[in-house]
């Protein structure tokens, strides 16, 4: 938690208008996006001139939360603002990741040379150092409930309006899996008890994340389903599509989310992966989920370059697919007795 005079501190820089960023890590998810644009929906009606920075494309599924459109993408629009809108910051918050390497090598670099004010709200393992205000903690299930808390401590709760509410309760929805992980408590319920009556419209919010899939996607999703494989001597499974795959169908960002999570729905299995190449950025990409107490986050830092919370991680492979699924099983020996 912050303590009470770093909240003091933030309230004073927040009365008088400031210039803000608010940035969520490479390639979003709804926490990430939900997060950025629940603070941002918040610090716009208190007159600050607030831009949300995403490091690369918000994938379709997310597009319809409330402010999306006044979003800038950094990668890939050199003709954009990013750069000079994050130099000209007085205020940065860095929302739902722990290390500025998670915004990608080229946003990375502007980041760290930056002269602004750093407040990290974020709910991941080992948090780097960077920001001069760290509200990091891994018992919260998501960042849009930190955001939440943070409002309150702020005494911000009355400018939670429709637009913040649906945000927020977007974020503490899919990170917890629908209310289902270890870490949902009486809070998160209480906190989107309120949010309801906030006006967060939880019915739509389902149909526009998870009842919006085209034909492609859905055939996309059978065959990741005919691609699964069992190993049940390690109670683990894993799922990989290949670019061929994926081109098949005509992949789109977006259009993988959440398959992994299909990997633990087989009977005794409790860890499994999911692999997708990217032929463009040359890796693979790769999502690990677990139950109980199989660390993934350990896993993912010490294996596969990455990191995320012991029952969800990512992380990447620079070798080919079928490499990386050898490694992976060679590792279930010393790493899943
Ligand atoms: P997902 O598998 O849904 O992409 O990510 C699961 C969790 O691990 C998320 O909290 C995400 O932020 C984190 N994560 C995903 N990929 C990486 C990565 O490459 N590095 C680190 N440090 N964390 C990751
Ligand atoms: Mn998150």
């Amino acid at each position: 938690m912050l303590e009470s005079h770093q909240i003091s501190t933030l309230k004073s820089l927040l009365e008088t208008p400031k210039r803000i960023s608010i940035i969520p890590h490479r390639n979003v998810d709804g926490d990430a996006m939900g997060s950025t644009l629940g603070l941002y929906n918040i610090l716009k009606q208190l007159n600050h001139q607030v831009t949300v920075v995403v490091p690369n494309d918000i994938p379709e599924y997310l597009k319809w939360l409330p402010g999306t459109d006044n979003t800038i993408v950094f990668e890939g629009n050199e003709t954009n603002n990013a750069t000079r809108i994050l130099e000209e910051s007085e205020l940065i918050f860095t929302l739902d990741f722990n290390a500025l390497h998670r915004t990608g090598e080229q946003m990375e670099r502007v980041l760290k040379t930056l002269p602004a004010t750093f407040v990290m709200i974020d709910h991941h393992e080992k948090p780097d150092t960077y920001a001069a205000f760290t509200f990091s903690s891994t018992t919260y299930g998501s960042t849009c409930q930190m955001v939440y808390d943070f409002i309150q401590d702020l005494n911000l709760s009355h400018y939670i309006n429709k637009d913040v509410a649906n945000c927020l309760y977007t974020g503490i929805a899919t990170d917890s899996g629908g209310f289902r992980f270890p870490r949902t408590t009486g809070d998160t319920h209480r906190i989107v008890a309120d949010l309801i009556d906030k006006g967060a419209e939880n019915t739509q919010i389902y149909i526009n994340l998870y009842d919006n899939s085209n034909y492609n996607r859905l055939q996309l999703l059978g065959r990741a389903l005919q691609n699964l494989r069992v190993l049940p001597q390690y109670n683990t499974s894993y799922i990989a599509l290949s670019q061929d795959d994926l081109d098949e169908f005509n992949y789109e960002k977006g259009d993988t989310e959440g398959i992994v999570n299909y990997g633990l729905t087989i009977k005794d299995v409790d860890f499994t992966a999911f692999f997708s190449e990217n032929k463009d950025e040359k890796i693979i990409k790769i999502s690990f989920r677990s139950q109980g107490d199989f660390d993934v986050n350990q896993l993912a830092r010490k294996h596969f370059n990455g990191g995320g919370h012991i029952n969800a991680a990512g992380g990447k492979s620079f070798d080919t697919l079928e490499e990386t699924i050898n490694k992976f099983i060679a590792i279930l020996a010393t790493e899943k007795k």
